[in-house]
């Protein structure tokens, strides 16, 4: 299988649609999100300096994310394709990704972007705020976590158009349509 990236706001269904796609076709899963919480769950000095960023809504920098992201596909080994939740999420991250791949004679693969509307999205993430309790997901956090994801990562999304790999999905208020569609587009890239 080709490698995914899964690219979306927070509360888009990037983690919700990677089980699925993991699930059906046997790939790799790399959460960046969930790593840095595994991170801060076993106390390390990673997850204290992460746990600082992520109450706050702000990105972990660069050069250290793109760090963990090399360190933790090294760890996967090789043979299945790779789906990358949540990495990159900003320009630099997205060339490093690639230097990275191209390092070991892989690619990005293809690109697979979410969009949903804003007031859907709040209303996920407060609803898995009362069912999982994450520490960012209260209002005010998730407002500026929307702000960094306009100003920082939505951009992003013409930088995957012009390496030719954007296939987006729209969400129109059903989680089947959205599922069929996407295994669709993975199955032709993967012919
Ligand atoms: P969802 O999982 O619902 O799509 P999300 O995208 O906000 O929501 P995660 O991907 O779990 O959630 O990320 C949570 C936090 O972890 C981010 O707000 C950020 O602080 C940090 N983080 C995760 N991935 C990265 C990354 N690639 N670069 C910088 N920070 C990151
Ligand atoms: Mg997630």
């Amino acid at each position: 299988m080709k490698n995914i990236i899964i690219f979306g706001a927070p509360g888009s269904g990037k983690g919700t649609y990677s089980d699925e796609i993991v699930a059906k076709y046997n790939m790799g899963h790399i959460s960046t999100g969930d790593v840095l919480r595994g991170e801060i769950k076993n106390g390390t000095e990673l997850g204290n300096i992460a746990k600082g960023y992520i109450d706050n809504g702000q990105l972990i920098p660069d050069e250290l994310m793109i760090d963990i992201l090399a360190k933790t596909y090294d760890a996967l080994g090789e043979g299945k394709g790779v789906i990358f939740d949540g990495f990159p999420r900003t320009i630099a991250q997205a060339e490093a990704l690639k230097k990275m791949l191209a390092e070991r004679n892989h690619d990005m693969g293809m690109m697979i972007e979410l969009v949903v509307d804003e007031e859907t999205l709040m209303a996920r993430l407060l609803n898995r705020a009362k069912e999982q309790g994450r520490a960012d997901d209260n209002e005010e956090t998730i407002k500026k976590r929307f702000d960094v994801y306009h100003n920082q990562t939505a951009p992003l999304a013409d930088w995957f158009e012009k390496e030719g790999l954007r296939h987006t999905f729209t969400w129109k208020g059903s989680k089947e349509q959205m599922l069929s569609d996407i295994f669709e587009a993975i199955e032709k890239e993967n012919n």
